[in-house]
């Protein structure tokens, strides 16, 4: 079937133009300012724009993690992803230490049958040894050339040799690895201060996983880098002092490619101090909440080209979830809803607000994910031979963020009551209309075998 999207503002990462669309089957076959050929349906878009289907290469799906499971699956997951102009996840597979990669890959398959939206997975490392090595080649032909390793968590971190050992056999094979990086030995050390001083408030989460100890991490981790001689990716970048560690690497000369996510770029660690401890709970992150002058020295990171994507690290818990913790702040599960809200936070705090340019948000949401994670351009873009992946933005429909009617089961929003800019007016997934006017059709998601960088 062929449909055409008339009269709309095509934006893509270098910039905002009139243009038709024309789609046929799953891909877009044409893009032109005045396309006259006929169609089966013509979707009329004057005054709203298209914008390649965004990209979250950082959610986490159906995981076993904090004595609980995420609260949502890869099902409500992806469902709140399409309606938040998603149409693509990129999810961490992640198999238990003494596990292998191919039991992980396996299991996070058999999890991801349900997705609704298109999905890639990430391999978590987090154990090095012979056999572990021994399967590189498998993920890689499996289309998994990215890795995820931790700097902190006793479960998943692997140390700085094995970090080292693992960098450079995945970097010989084309691949890339993305850490996450916080100081484990010096924040466990604060932890153990504040228990014993007997102090219980949700602000001792940020107050034990300071702003340095990230940069620290980050510093440590481009030095390993160095020594690999491995380009690497930093996710959820939250700090002004861990971008300057970004900065003298990159003098050095090295690649290093840098992820933050709407919550560092919109929140800050007030919400930390709220009088309600549950309202409080609600933004237990790690790494945690900063200040606005981090905010800043990341929305210029967006607008200069320090940082290329924005994704949510989409994780999921209800409040019920979140009163594990009640008795002790290590106990509150870490991690925030994000995939649904992205596009419209970004879009309003970010273009709206004047702080980056509608080509700088198509990088930070979908060019420049679907470039590294090796995607492009069958994703990331809208032009002819490309997935038609289609979002119509409505800036014009101004809403008011609430967890009400949300397809996450997450029974709250981190965002209650923040007024958007524009909506998400319908989203196409491969032609097939997967989001209209914020209800969530049928979609069946197809798994993604992704190939090498070209960011
Ligand atoms: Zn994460």
């Amino acid at each position: 079937m062929k449909r055409l999207f008339r009269g709309g503002t095509v934006v893509s990462g270098s910039a905002a133009f009139r243009a038709d669309v024309l789609t046929e089957g799953e891909k877009i076959i044409r893009v032109a300012p005045e396309i006259e050929e006929s169609a089966d349906e013509v979707v009329d878009c004057s005054g709203k724009l298209l914008l390649p289907g965004f990209i979250d290469a950082h959610t986490h799906f159906d995981l076993d993690v904090c004595n609980t499971t995420t609260a949502d699956d890869f099902y409500s997951g992806s469902r709140a992803a399409l309606r938040g102009g998603t149409t693509t996840v990129i999810d961490f597979a992640c198999p238990n230490k003494g596990e292998s990669l191919g039991y992980g890959l396996e299991l996070w398959h058999k999890k991801a049958e349900k997705c609704q939206c298109d999905y890639g997975f990430h391999m978590t490392i987090d154990d090095w040894n012979e056999s572990i090595e021994a399967e590189l080649d498998d993920m890689f032909a499996a289309g998994i050339p990215t890795f995820k390793m931790y700097m902190t968590y006793p479960a998943m971190m692997i140390g700085d040799g094995p970090m080292y050992e693992a960098m450079k056999a995945i970097h010989a094979r084309g691949g890339l690895c993305g850490v996450h990086c916080e100081n484990s030995g010096v924040i466990d050390s604060l932890v153990a201060e504040k228990k014993a001083a007997g102090e219980n408030s949700v602000c001792c989460h940020p107050e034990t996983r300071p702003d340095y100890l990230e940069a620290e991490a980050v510093s440590r981790l481009l030095r390993i880098a160095q020594a690999a001689d491995s380009p690497i990716i930093i996710v959820h970048t939250t700090n002004a002092a861990a971008m300057e560690e970004v900065a003298h690497a990159r003098d050095r000369g090295q690649t290093v490619y840098v992820e933050t996510c709407p919550q560092y770029l919109t929140l800050d660690k007030s919400c930390y101090y709220q009088e309600d401890w549950l309202e409080s709970a609600k933004y237990v992150c790690s790494p945690p909440l900063r200040t606005e002058y981090d905010q800043a020295v990341l929305w210029q990171g967006l607008r200069d080209g320090a940082v290329q994507t924005v994704s949510t690290d989409h994780c999921s818990f209800t409040t019920a979830q979140k009163l594990a913790g009640k008795d002790s702040f290590t106990a509150i599960p870490g991690g925030m809803p994000g995939v649904e809200t992205r596009g419209e936070v970004v879009y309003t705090a970010g273009v709206a607000s004047g702080r980056i340019d509608l080509p700088t948000f198509v990088r930070a949401l979908s060019e420049n994910p679907a470039r590294l994670y090796g995607l492009y351009p069958r994703k990331g873009v809208l032009a002819a031979g490309s997935d038609a992946d289609i979002v119509i933005y409505d800036p014009a429909a101004d809403h008011v963020l609430t967890a009400e009617g949300t397809a996450s089961k997450c029974d709250y929003s981190p965002y209650e009551g923040f007024k958007t800019v524009g909506s998400i007016e319908q989203v196409y997934l491969r032609n097939a209309l997967a989001v209209n006017h914020g209800a969530v059709q049928e979609t069946q998601g197809i798994y993604l075998k992704r190939g090498a960088s070209t960011l």
